[in-house]
């Protein structure tokens, strides 16, 4: 299968329809990571199934803004696939997670922060993750380690070194810990190990900004972009069903699972993005909401795009909110200019 990435296959996504999806807007605004998710499953997916292709290419399709029947407030909810390579659901992930524990790691004691690594091998992936998992397990239970640490929560990443052709995989923890002498867990991690030395340890002194590099592991452990295309089923097995963060002690009580928000049901549909984007020069609701979602002001309880919904959804085909959806946290993530 051909899953080179051409210039003309970026061009063509780059061209926004008259009624875009909020899929097509994101898309439109990330072409290269988007098309590379696209390519990925449908790698993983192989000759004779379109499985996940399908439920990725069905995230973002369909998204509504509503109004919090309360505040006023409008925000953008939209059914979403939770592929772990999806680009969109991976940045939205980082951002979950950076708000989920930022009100734990702003306030520790002693915020620090744990690195550690396995020396360098041409081990096939997933044996050396297994063997990382298993080596940090151990670490946390060392006396130096269940002495100081008050709590943390780990993330997973990996890199690849073209040159040497080896996978580098790395354990990064954001710790509520007092001193550790480097000395002590150098030598702890080379006894656990058996061959490995490499472990770094920092104080940090911005949370959240250490916090938000982080969490994009959470989200997804490396860069597909920057891993040969030949390795991705590799990358997509050794991932499979795999936890790639957690937390332990003081931590513990952090969610990483998203959940829907307590008030949902004061959350009420007031139109759809596609219905909104393309009426929003035109008529007076859709610009209202829009500039409410954009602006971050009140939406006026009266104004819904209701009175021409049934119209618009014959041609975009727009259904209304599904049981099942989420918030949208991309306020910061694509311009819409
Ligand atoms: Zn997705």
């Amino acid at each position: 299968m051909d899953v080179s990435t051409s210039v003309q296959d970026i061009e063509t996504t780059r061209r926004l329809p008259a009624f875009p999806s909020f899929r097509e807007v994101l898309d439109n605004a990330h072409p290269g990571e988007a098309l590379a998710s696209k390519q990925f499953y449908a790698l993983a997916d192989g000759d004779f199934s379109t499985t996940f292709q399908d439920r990725l290419l069905d995230c973002r399709s369909r998204a509504w803004f509503i109004r919090h029947e309360e505040t006023g407030h409008v925000r953008l909810a939209s059914k979403q696939c939770r592929l772990r390579w999806c680009f969109h659901c991976s940045e939205a992930r980082q951002q979950f997670i950076t708000s989920a524990v930022l009100p734990w790691f702003s306030k520790v004691k002693m915020p620090r922060l744990l690195t550690v690594t396995l020396k360098h091998s041409q081990v096939p992936l997933d044996e050396q993750i297994d063997h990382l998992y298993d080596c940090f397990r151990k670490l946390r239970n060392r006396k130096v380690c269940k002495d100081a640490i008050r709590g943390g929560i780990w993330f997973f990443q990996v890199t690849y070194n073209q040159k040497t052709e080896e996978w580098h995989p790395h354990i990064h923890a954001l710790l509520d810990a007092e001193f550790m002498l480097h000395a002590k867990l150098m030598s702890d991690w080379y006894s656990i190990t058996g061959d490995s030395t490499i472990i770094h340890i920092r104080n940090v002194d911005n949370p959240e900004k250490t916090l938000s590099h982080n969490a994009r592991y959470a989200a997804r452990p490396s860069a597909i972009l920057k891993i040969p295309k030949s390795l991705w089923p590799e990358l997509f097995s050794a991932f499979n069903k795999r936890r790639i963060c957690g937390t332990w002690k003081s931590a513990r009580k952090i969610s990483l699972r998203p959940s829907k928000p307590e008030d949902s049901e004061k959350w009420h549909d007031v139109g759809g993005f596609r219905t909104v984007i393309a009426m929003k020069e035109n008529d007076d609701n859709a610009q209202a909401i829009f500039e409410a979602w954009t602006l971050g002001i009140p939406l006026d309880e009266n104004i819904n795009m209701n009175n021409v919904m049934d119209e618009v959804d014959k041609i975009v085909e727009e259904s209304r909110p599904p049981p099942k959806w989420e918030l949208e946290p991309f306020l910061d993530y694509v311009e819409f200019k």
